[in-house]
């Protein structure tokens, strides 16, 4: 159990299931479709001062089920739609790998990236391109992999019930505490909810 920051200056947070609905992996723009409340809870995020950092896993880009150009084309409307409510995100960092393929093939053996959650690599990415300790942040996601990779960088994990709602069954980890979703998430931060 690590502890809440006591001066938090960033907040990562994963993608699917979190900021948008996950009814499978998001190939179009028009699949993108925000989980009630997550836009006001951003701009709540850029109100407070803290960097609002999007970590996501994205091996649809390795199974070749969407290129770069599609996965910047969900990211335009993503941003389209926080912008025009006020809110952004500060900086994106995803991981386009999987370990069973590469650029839409099945690879002969399997290879880990250092990226992928639950490795912790994007998470250090992100706050080392900010100047942020894992003390200083909390990650918010709704699969295990959010919470181990948390865990294996040393920052406080919220788990929210939208998207997998921590049902993935890919890691044992728990998270540091439970929310609905992110917005209650974002309430709880800001000092309003008790711990679930
Ligand atoms: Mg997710
Ligand atoms: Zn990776």
């Amino acid at each position: 159990m690590v502890k809440k920051p006591e001066k938090l200056r960033a907040v990562l947070i994963d993608r699917d299931g979190v900021i948008n609905e996950e009814p499978g992996p998001i190939l179009k723009p028009e699949a993108f479709r925000f989980v009630p409340g997550s836009i006001e809870a951003v701009a709540r995020i850029n109100q407070a001062g803290w960097l609002c950092l999007l970590v996501t896993n994205q091996a649809a880009l390795a199974r070749g089920q969407m290129n770069l150009g599609e996965f910047s084309a969900v990211t335009r409307k993503m941003n389209r739609e926080l912008f025009r409510s006020g809110a952004r995100m500060d900086a994106m960092y995803f991981c386009p790998h999987h370990p069973d393929w590469d650029a839409g093939k099945k690879r002969s053996s399997p290879k880990n990236c250092g990226c992928r959650k639950p490795e912790p690599g994007l998470l250090e990415k992100a706050c080392r391109a900010h100047g942020i300790l894992p003390s200083e942040t909390v990650m918010i996601g709704d699969t295990t992999k959010d919470f181990e990779a948390s865990r294996r960088f040393g920052c406080f994990s919220i788990g929210v019930r939208t998207g997998h709602g921590g049902q993935d069954g890919t890691c044992s980890t728990k998270p540091d505490c439970w929310q609905d979703d992110l917005a209650s998430a974002v309430d709880w931060l800001m000092g309003g909810e008790t711990m679930t």
